[in-house]
């Protein structure tokens, strides 16, 4: 079954064609280019961070694991609501997750569980061997980060922030990626902006970011002949993809101006179906999110099952989806401690993510609209 209307599908325009025009002209196809350079530039004037432009979001955060110094045997403290590329990025270096529980308004990290956590951590000796916490910004909304920066501040354990999902949005005046020692963006293909596959490492020093060009180059000594002194990956973007990604970066904050409407269209549905406080939206009052999802908690006393307003809206050929089924929960993660209350639980089994799609027309998303208040009519009224 095919869907009509996707949840995030890619929105492109002209100005990514132009760059793509251009990178194919110069010839230059390889992870290396002009238009890697020009859109590192870009993001270095947006987020004040060295950029390194990496083949996926996960590549970024490997990378970014690799330079707090993380190695096998090490612990990696993580949020447990989230993509399970956050966890596979500490195992695929044979790190060891720890999960941590959300909080219940941004449904990101708690600084409470994560406390909870140190504390064992250290009353066992091991808090040497935790080598970062990886705070993610679910959805697109920013974590509370000064509660939890202020823990690991006390105890040195440097913030990875996976803002995969967060381009755009923003915490205390501050971009979301910006907010950790490191950052991360996905371009993965239903992100908010995208080059078909891609991510970006953000760095506070240039020292980092050539080290993370390096790595993410097979690690070339500087000799005439191939010389290796390091283990080195092939994580380094195309400068084709580059061009395509250089020309959606331009367009963030229209993107975020128009997903917000589209989550106050839902808004405004709950409203005059008499649901407003039915339909619980992510909440941090220090936050801007970037609506990369239109994502609502059905209140329990509501009595509606998320699953069967998906498969309705299947039914019409519109795609919504189930929030991330926290990661330990996960059979291939149940291995791994976990410090929480069910937080991230609940919100998978009564959150529903609407379709947010920027390029709908006004009649897909009417239909959208319209689909949902007649399922709703008949399974909340
Ligand atoms: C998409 C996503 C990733 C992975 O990004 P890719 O580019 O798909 O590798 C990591 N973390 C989160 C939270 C994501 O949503």
């Amino acid at each position: 079954m095919s869907f009509k209307i996707f949840l995030s599908p890619p929105h492109l325009e002209a100005n990514s064609q132009h760059y793509l025009n251009e990178a194919i002209a110069s010839n230059w196809i390889a992870p290396i280019g002009p238009m890697l350079d020009a859109w590192e530039q870009d993001i270095l004037i947006v987020t004040g961070r060295h950029a390194v432009l990496t083949t996926s979001g996960s590549a970024a955060l490997e990378l970014a694991l690799l330079l707090l110094g993380t190695q096998a045997g090490d612990y990696v403290f993580a949020a447990t609501h989230t993509c399970n590329a956050t966890i596979n990025a500490i195992l695929h270096i044979g790190a060891i997750p720890v999960l941590i529980d959300s909080e219940p308004e941004s449904w990101n990290l708690s600084a409470e569980f994560l406390k909870e956590a140190i504390h064992d951590f250290d009353k066992a000796g091991n808090l040497k061997r935790v080598k970062a916490l990886i705070v993610v910004d679910i959805y697109g909304m920013p974590a509370k980060m000064e509660e939890i920066s202020n823990l690991t501040e006390a105890y040195n354990i440097p913030i990875l922030e996976d803002a995969a999902e967060a381009v755009g949005s923003e915490y205390r005046g501050k971009k979301a990626g910006t907010l950790g020692d490191l950052g991360v963006y996905s371009f993965n293909g239903n992100k908010i902006i995208t080059c078909g596959g891609g991510g970006v490492l953000l760095c506070k020093t240039k020292e980092q970011a050539e080290w993370a060009k390096f790595i993410a180059t097979q690690a070339k000594d500087k000799a005439d002949w191939y010389q290796h002194s390091e283990i080195g990956y092939t994580y380094r973007m195309s400068n084709i993809l580059a061009a395509i990604g250089r020309g959606q970066y331009e367009l963030v904050e229209k993107r975020v101006a128009r997903k917000k409407e589209i989550h106050e269209s839902y808004l405004s549905l709950f409203h005059s179906l008499g649901l407003k406080d039915a339909f619980i939206a992510q909440k941090n009052d220090h936050a801007k999110t970037n609506y990369w999802l239109s994502v609502f908690q059905i209140r329990k006393e509501l009595n509606v099952d998320p699953q069967s307003v998906i498969n309705q809206l299947k039914q019409r050929g519109i795609e919504a989806r189930r929030f991330w089924k926290p990661m330990h929960l996960q059979l291939v993660y149940r291995a791994y401690s976990y410090y929480g209350d069910n937080v991230a639980e609940s919100l998978f089994n009564l959150g529903i993510c609407f379709p947010s799609g920027t390029g709908m027309t006004t009649n897909e998303h009417n239909e959208v609209l319209s689909s949902l208040e007649i399922i709703l009519k008949d399974e909340a009224l």
